[in-house]
């Protein structure tokens, strides 16, 4: 996963490094990130006449069970993310330039979800 990083500047870093940091895991896709999708989120893929995303969200009807994703309609878990993928040796978005604000602004490091976040 390639993410934009929001707290880079807390972190002391520019935005290549920032980049650098993140080691694609795909650790921050399994969250229940796409519950967090805003209006502004669902407004941007209508103007992009993305109604592919929009259907994915709305059919999946994910819910978050503590640990992991599960679907309210028969129980089955999820695996992260329904945009997830795996390329070769990284995860990756596959809508990722339009990707829900949520994920745009999350920062490597900047939760316990993320292997490179550390206690202060
Ligand atoms: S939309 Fe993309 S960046 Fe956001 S959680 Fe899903 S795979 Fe990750
Ligand atoms: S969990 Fe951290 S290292 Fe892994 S993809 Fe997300 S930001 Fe990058």
């Amino acid at each position: 996963m390639n993410i934009s990083c929001s707290a880079k500047k807390n972190m002391g870093l520019n935005n290549s490094s920032c980049e650098e940091l993140c080691r694609r895991c795909g650790k921050c896709c399994l969250a229940d990130f796409i519950a967090y999708v805003r209006d502004e989120d669902i407004l941007r893929w209508e103007r992009e006449g993305r109604i592919d995303i929009k259907s994915v969200i709305k059919n999946e009807h994910a819910f978050w069970a503590g640990d992991h994703l599960i679907s309210a309609d028969n129980g089955r878990y999820f695996h992260g993310c329904p945009f997830l993928m795996w390329e070769e040796d990284h995860s990756a978005c596959s809508i990722y330039e339009t990707r829900p604000a949520v994920c745009r602004n999350f920062a490597p490091a900047s939760s316990e979800i993320c292997p490179l976040w550390k206690p202060h």
